[in-house]
């Protein structure tokens, strides 16, 4: 099978490779179609200091299951499948309490185990979940980072009427804002700099959707929400200004979902303690999703209530791997998501 395999920081090569047997509880999945995501470019330029080389990219993936290991019997040959991105133990104190993402033995796609940028991966059984047929693959593969986006929106526990802004229409964002829709916000707002993906905010259901250069942000959102500012702000961009913006939005009792990561891994930026105090407000970091919400992520983009197809703005087949991975960096052509399909 052909493999696209990182051999060292900035060494993509695509390679041939024997398929994989599945082993005891792993599933063998054909994939069909992974999902460029922005960490990608993180360990393709050696920036994540844990990730052993040469290693196999994509974690925002789907396919169907090829064959199934000993033990292995969610799931059969044939089955339509997309999958998360990471296995956890499922008896650790963390995944004991559901919270997966927080797994003492979690084995996590590039770092662990290879992604999906080839032909066949194999994944652990309880990390592929079916889907019907009334789904494209495509589609599919963005149930990973819905799942992120509904994740990020559960942390922020919006009460219906709540005012919500998420900052950053990138892919995740824009996923958060379906999920946040879905809990009956009061008003719902986008805050952002690119006017294609701002576009993307409004169809996907943003009341409004600001170009923070243009005009004021804090203005905006103080007469959206009747000076109140808001109660739940989702944190979808690594920037600094968008960390001080959100301090100086968020509501009395306003929540601050730190969703994104920072570009540099040390990064330590200040927050006023007196907001802590006075203001009530929580900041709240998270990292991924659980089972639960990996699968009513998938439920959601099966059934259209996250509108994950139309993200795709661009399709590669693996072998144009260089001409995929620019377009998604460069955001070249209004580029959202960038899909291998195979
Ligand atoms: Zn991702
Ligand atoms: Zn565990």
């Amino acid at each position: 099978m052909k493999a696209l395999v990182l051999n060292r920081p900035n060494e993509l090569a695509l390679e041939d490779r024997p398929v994989p047997e599945p082993g005891v509880r792993e599933v063998l999945v054909r994939v069909r179609a992974a999902s460029i995501c922005h960490t990608d470019f993180f360990t393709l330029r050696g920036e994540y200091p844990d990730c052993k080389y040469p290693t196999v990219l994509g974690h925002e993936f789907s396919g169907t299951v090829e064959a199934c290991g000993p033990g292995a019997d969610n799931v059969k040959p044939g089955d339509r499948v997309a999958c998360m991105a990471y296995s956890f133990c499922g008896t650790c104190r963390n995944c004991r309490r559901g919270r997966h993402n927080g797994c003492a033995n979690v084995c996590g796609i590039p770092f662990d185990m290879d992604g999906a940028y080839q032909e066949f991966t194999c994944v652990s059984a309880e990390m592929a979940y079916p889907f019907d047929e009334s789904l494209s693959f495509a589609a599919a593969s963005l149930a990973e980072p819905a799942a992120n986006g509904c994740s990020a929106a559960d942390r922020a526990e919006i009460l219906p009427g709540d005012h919500v802004v998420v900052i950053g229409p990138g892919p995740i964002g824009l996923l958060a804002l379906q999920a946040a829709r879905l809990q009956q916000p009061g008003t719902l707002t986008m805050l952002g700099t690119r006017p294609e993906r701002l576009a993307a905010a409004r169809r996907l259901g943003a009341d409004q959707a600001i170009h923070v250069r243009e005009c004021d942000p804090r203005e905006a959102v103080m007469d959206r929400t009747g000076g109140q500012g808001a109660d739940a702000i989702l944190l979808c961009t690594g920037a600094q200004e968008a960390w001080h913006l959100a301090g100086e939005i968020a509501a009395m009792y306003g929540r601050i979902i730190v969703e994104a990561l920072p570009d540099a891994q040390d990064a330590a930026w200040p927050v006023r303690v007196f907001d802590f105090t006075a203001r009530h407000i929580a900041y709240l970091g998270v990292s991924g999703y659980n089972a639960t919400q990996f699968r009513a992520a998938l439920d959601l983009v099966q059934d259209g209530r996250i509108d994950a197809a139309s993200l795709i703005t661009h399709r590669f087949p693996l072998e144009e791997y260089a001409r995929a991975f620019e377009t998604s960096d460069t955001r070249r052509e209004g580029a959202i998501k960038v899909v291998f399909e195979m």
